[in-house]
């Protein structure tokens, strides 16, 4: 079924743990996503979904599949956990897909694994739709994401804050490995593990690395840059990721584990919907500050290879975090110089964009609609863009401002068109994901289905989806999110 490749069961015994999912009493097919089992190369044959039902549940294990659990660590809201790992997850393998690329195909929810201290190695129906949706909303987006293959439902029930339908995602990635991974070697004194990993990853994602004077610097500073324009690319879509813990941070540059992520509804840079996030660690605008916190641990743990004196391994080090802090800016003020539709730069483009967040965090502005109307305002159509604003006179000096600029711009170019294009008119709501998952656990996954259907053109209006590009009424905003695992 699927043509595995596996290199990770390859390195050392203590990177991970052999172990093979635990079979569920009535596994069913939920969502298969056949154009990505295309991409991988699968044999599938989809007049038969128990079958596909019964490989993806764990039930059956495909031929040449090495299953094993990831050992990580990592620092979850600021604090060390020196032993995490796949306590929930298992990797079928690595299948190389038709560009060429090596992806792990990993069963999440398919029974416990030596890391699952007291978790039951299990997932519940509603996080893995939520992931499923989300991940494959990013990859229309165009942001790099772990990608979705299927949804299994397991027959068999979970225990969470109450008793939940279990089931099992099944997720592609361009690899699992973490910031926490190097961790587990790290605070383990083994720098021969570190080492190995190091070239694994270098091997495996940044090949055109080895020709470097120091590969390993350069190992961190490419993953520093990914994670930077990474994170740019989230903070243009009102993405917040929740749980940004450098367990779920991966070195490929992909977004990884949305648990209680969520997109916002109204501007707020401090805004936090995680219901476990009670300080705001992670809020929207700390995600910067996060991302470069995460790089400092993985430099931590790097520095041993950077340099065999301690001091200029630290210099080195420094040099990147603060090359992420620019990274960060420079990408961030791009996106949002295309969100404003700017394609040249000026000295004033920071305070323009200030001047628009700002009006928009005072008045409340749904963010994805506010920057979806601007589109038109290109245009000098900007009635419903200025009826976001309950006190448009701020906005619309604003707008004087904005028509300046864009006057300045090198072509008139059909605007509204090229801001169309990286403004999003549907994004994965947070209310349309918790009314399609409270429609699923009720049985009928109609709403989801066409949630997903929805998500794959993010950027068009089609009349068949107007109603999601709609923000929540305020009554059916959604203030909290919950991990569910
Ligand atoms: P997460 O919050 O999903 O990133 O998970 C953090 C850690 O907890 C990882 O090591 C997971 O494998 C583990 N974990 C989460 N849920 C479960 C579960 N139901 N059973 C076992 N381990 C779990
Ligand atoms: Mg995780």
């Amino acid at each position: 079924m699927f043509h595995f490749d596996n290199s990770y069961a390859q390195l050392p015994d203590r990177f991970h743990a052999a172990v093979y999912p635990e079979p569920v009493d009535a596994p069913v097919l939920l969502q298969f996503n056949e154009s990505l089992a295309k991409e991988l190369g699968m044999d599938v044959d989809v007049s038969d979904p128990g079958r596909l039902a019964a490989v993806f549940a764990g039930n059956v294990v495909p031929a040449g599949a090495m299953p094993l659990a990831m050992a990580y660590a990592g620092h979850q809201f600021g604090n060390f956990v020196p032993q995490l790992g796949d306590g929930r997850a298992i990797l079928l393998g690595e299948v190389v897909d038709s560009a060429g690329i090596r992806r792990d195909i990993q069963l999440k929810g398919a029974g416990p694994t030596p890391y699952s201290r007291r978790g039951d190695g299990r997932a519940a129906l509603g996080p893995v739709l939520r992931e499923y949706l989300v991940s494959e909303a990013m990859a229309a987006l165009g942001i790099p994401a772990t990608r979705a293959l299927a949804a299994v439902a397991t027959g068999e029930a979970v225990q969470r804050e109450q008793l939940m339908p279990g089931a099992v995602f099944v997720r592609v990635a361009a690899s699992h490995v973490r910031v926490g991974t190097f961790q587990f070697f790290a605070a383990r004194g083994d720098t021969d593990g570190v080492r190995v990993l190091a070239d694994y990853v270098i091997d495996r994602h940044y090949p055109e690395l080895k020709a470097q004077a120091n590969p390993y610097l350069a190992l961190l500073q490419t993953v520093a840059l990914r994670q930077a324009d990474l994170i740019a690319r989230w903070m243009g879509v009102g993405f917040i990721h929740g749980v940004m813990n450098t367990d779920n941070m991966t070195i490929s540059g992909q977004t990884i584990d949305f648990g209680p992520c969520a997109f916002l509804d109204e501007y707020d840079p401090a805004k936090v919907f995680s219901s476990i996030d009670q300080n705001g660690r992670y809020a929207y605008g700390n995600q910067p500050g996060i991302g470069q916190w995460n790089m400092a641990r993985l430099a931590e743990c790097l520095l041993p290879l950077l340099d065999d004196d301690e001091e200029k391994a630290v210099e080195a080090a420094n040099g990147v975090l603060k090359a992420f802090g620019e990274r960060f800016q420079a990408q961030w003020l791009e996106v949002f110089r295309r969100k404003m539709g700017l394609t040249a730069e000026e000295a004033g483009d920071l305070d323009l964009l200030q001047g628009l967040l700002g009006a928009m965090a005072q008045a409340q502005a749904d963010f994805t609609l506010a920057f979806r109307l601007l589109c038109h305002a290109a245009d000098g159509k900007d009635t419903a863009f200025l009826a976001l604003f309950p006190e448009p006179e701020t906005v619309k000096a604003w707008l004087i401002r904005w028509r300046e600029r864009l006057a300045r711009e090198p072509a008139a170019e059909p605007r509204t068109a090229a801001m169309q294009a990286v403004n999003p008119a549907v994004i994965p709501r947070n209310h349309r994901i918790e009314e399609a998952i409270a429609a699923a656990l009720q049985g009928d996954l109609s709403l989801f289905k066409t949630l997903l259907q929805a998500l794959e053109k993010p950027f068009e209006e089609l009349p068949e989806f107007a109603s999601y590009v709609l923000p929540p009424q305020v009554e059916e905003r959604v203030a909290r999110t919950f991990c569910g695992t």
